[in-house]
C-alpha cells in the first residue's frame, strides 16, 4: 500500500551544478501534430487523474494545442529581463554555486545539503525535453504558471511488448498536487500486465521573493515520497522540473538523501 505525504511540495531550494544551457524562449512554431487524447482515471472538483498512451520513442507528440509553458518562459523573460533571466538559469545550473543564504533560510539546512550534494554530481540537469515541457505545459495550460503556479505529478513507464510509454497525470488547482490514490493504484494494476515504470516527474516552482524559479533538487518530502514509490512501484528514478531545465536522480540516491 502506498503511504502518501506528499503535501508540501513547495519546499526547494536554489542551486548549483555543471552544465550551463540557454533559456528556451524560442517560439513554438504552429504544430499540426494531432492532440493526444487522455484516458480519465478520475475527476474531484479540479483534481483530475488520467494518462495518455504514445508510441514508445515518440519525441513529436502533443499533450495540447495551448502554449502555457512557452507562456511562462515569456512572462518570466518580459518580467526579468533576458540577461537578468540567464543570471537566475545559471545560478542554478553553473557547477560549484552554493545555496544561496535567502534561499537556505526558507527552505532550511537539510534540503540545502540535499541540493547541494545532488548538484555535485555530474550530469544530472539537462535541458527541458519534450516529454517533461508536454507534461508542464499542459498542467500551465490549465492554471497559469506565472500567475497561479500549481503542482502536477507524473508517472511514466513503458511497456515494450506494445510498443507504448503511458504517462500517468495528477493535478489540481493548488500549489500541490492531489495524492492520486485512483492513479496509483492503476499504476500497480499495470504492472502486472507488462508496464515497467520510467521516472517520476513533477515541477517546482517558487514564490516571487524567492525570484519564481522552482529549485532544481527534490524536497525532502519528495525524498521520502520516493523511497515509498521504490518499495510500491519499483521507482527507478525521479525528475524534478521547473520549466527551464530538469533534474533527475537515480533511486540508488534516495537513501543518500536527507528526509523526514
Ligand atoms: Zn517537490
Amino acid at each position: 500500500m502506498i503511504r502518501f505525504w506528499y503535501v508540501v511540495l513547495l519546499m526547494c531550494v536554489a542551486c548549483t551544478t555543471e552544465t550551463k544551457t540557454k533559456t528556451s524562449l524560442n517560439p513554438k512554431p504552429e504544430s499540426t501534430t494531432p492532440v493526444v487524447q487522455p484516458v480519465i482515471l478520475a475527476t474531484d472538483s479540479n483534481d483530475i487523474e488520467q494518462y495518455w498512451d504514445i508510441t514508445l520513442g515518440d519525441q513529436d507528440f502533443a499533450l495540447t494545442k495551448k502554449d502555457g509553458l512557452e507562456d511562462f518562459q515569456d512572462r518570466l523573460n518580459d518580467f526579468f529581463g533576458e540577461e537578468r533571466l540567464q543570471q537566475l538559469l545559471d545560478s542554478q545550473t553553473i557547477a560549484g554555486i552554493k545555496v544561496s543564504d535567502r534561499v537556505r533560510l526558507a527552505f532550511g539546512e537539510k534540503e540545502a545539503e540535499n541540493t547541494e550534494a545532488l548538484h555535485a554530481i555530474d550530469g544530472l540537469i539537462h535541458e527541458i525535453n519534450h516529454i517533461e515541457a508536454e507534461v508542464l505545459n499542459y498542467q500551465a495550460s490549465r492554471y497559469s504558471f506565472f500567475d497561479n503556479p500549481t503542482e502536477f505529478q507524473a508517472v511514466i513507464a513503458k511497456n515494450d511488448s506494445l510498443n507504448l510509454q503511458r504517462i500517468y497525470f495528477g493535478a489540481g488547482d493548488k500549489g500541490w498536487p492531489p495524492r492520486c490514490r485512483t492513479m496509483f493504484s492503476k499504476i500497480q494494476e499495470d504492472l502486472l500486465k507488462g508496464w515497467k515504470v520510467q521516472f517520476h516527474l513533477h515541477n517546482h516552482f517558487n514564490p516571487d521573493s524567492l525570484d519564481k524559479l522552482g529549485v532544481l533538487a527534490p524536497s525532502m518530502t519528495d525524498i521520502q515520497f520516493y523511497r515509498a514509490l521504490k518499495e510500491s512501484i519499483s521507482l527507478p528514478e525521479a525528475r524534478v522540473t521547473n520549466g527551464f531545465h530538469t533534474i533527475k536522480v537515480d533511486s540508488s540516491l534516495f537513501h543518500q538523501l536527507n528526509s523526514w
